[in-house]
């Protein structure tokens, strides 16, 4: 079964955000809903989508804001701003600040599925970053991680250590690997198997604690491997 595409609508006029999730629903898309930028940057941050629909004039934050912050954090999600006011350095200033398109209230409906179709088209090409293992995600460009669909908690160096086992996964890395590659330890002089050791404990704790299918795996007297295996294999 194809993924349902997700989409955000940041909108603070209920009706429009209303109007906008069943219109998008009665397309096949999943729309979920923002209020304020706020929220709408929490959300981004809790789970995984594949368009921002971003309404320029929000109470607090700005939609302008909102955008620029995101992109200064690498996020490279397709952002389609709406706005009411139609004057050309607005265009220009949210398309510098990193808007995929833009639309003008009021629009008509079909109009706005035209540029959402032509922004997933153009994000998919594009799309390339994110890997998976079983129902573990892991977006290389925000450094987030979510297993089942929810989003896990790392530190800088457990999450480039999970990356570079997701990367090499299905074959074993050894300690002297991730030594040089993740820690970036040439030194054998100083080995730090035990802080490595501690970091893959941790991490599991973290990706396969509560889970029925346990992904990290210790090759005995060889190094880890990331994999889905059958209970049996365990
Ligand atoms: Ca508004």
């Amino acid at each position: 079964m194809r993924k349902q595409v997700h989409i955000l609508v940041v909108e603070d006029e209920p009706k429009l955000a209303n109007a906008l999730k069943d219109g998008l629903e009665n397309e096949k898309y999943r729309v979920s809903v923002a209020a304020s930028g706020e929220e709408g940057f929490y959300l981004l941050h809790s789970d995984q989508f594949d368009l921002l629909m971003l309404d320029v004039m929000l109470p607090g934050r700005s939609g302008f804001e909102i955008l620029a912050r995101l992109r200064q954090n690498g996020m490279k999600i397709p952002v389609l701003l709406l706005t009411a006011r139609d004057s050309v350095d607005d265009r220009v200033y949210g398309l510098d600040l990193g808007a995929d398109d833009y639309l003008v209230k009021p629009f008509a409906f079909p109009e706005l599925l035209a540029r959402v179709r032509a922004l997933l088209r153009r994000g998919g090409q594009e799309k390339t970053g994110r890997m998976s293992v079983g129902d573990l995600v892991i977006d290389p460009a925000v450094r987030s991680v979510w297993r089942n669909g929810q989003l896990i908690e790392l530190t800088a160096r457990e999450y480039d250590l999970l990356e570079y086992l997701v990367r090499n996964q299905g074959s074993v890395v050894s300690r002297e690997m991730l030594a040089r590659d993740v820690w970036k330890e040439t030194a054998r002089a100083t080995p730090i198997d035990n802080v490595i050791d501690v970091h893959v404990a941790r991490l599991r704790r973290k990706i396969d604690d509560g889970f029925e299918r346990k992904l990290v795996h210790t090759v005995r007297g060889v190094g880890f491997i990331v994999r889905e295996e059958p209970e049996c294999f365990r």
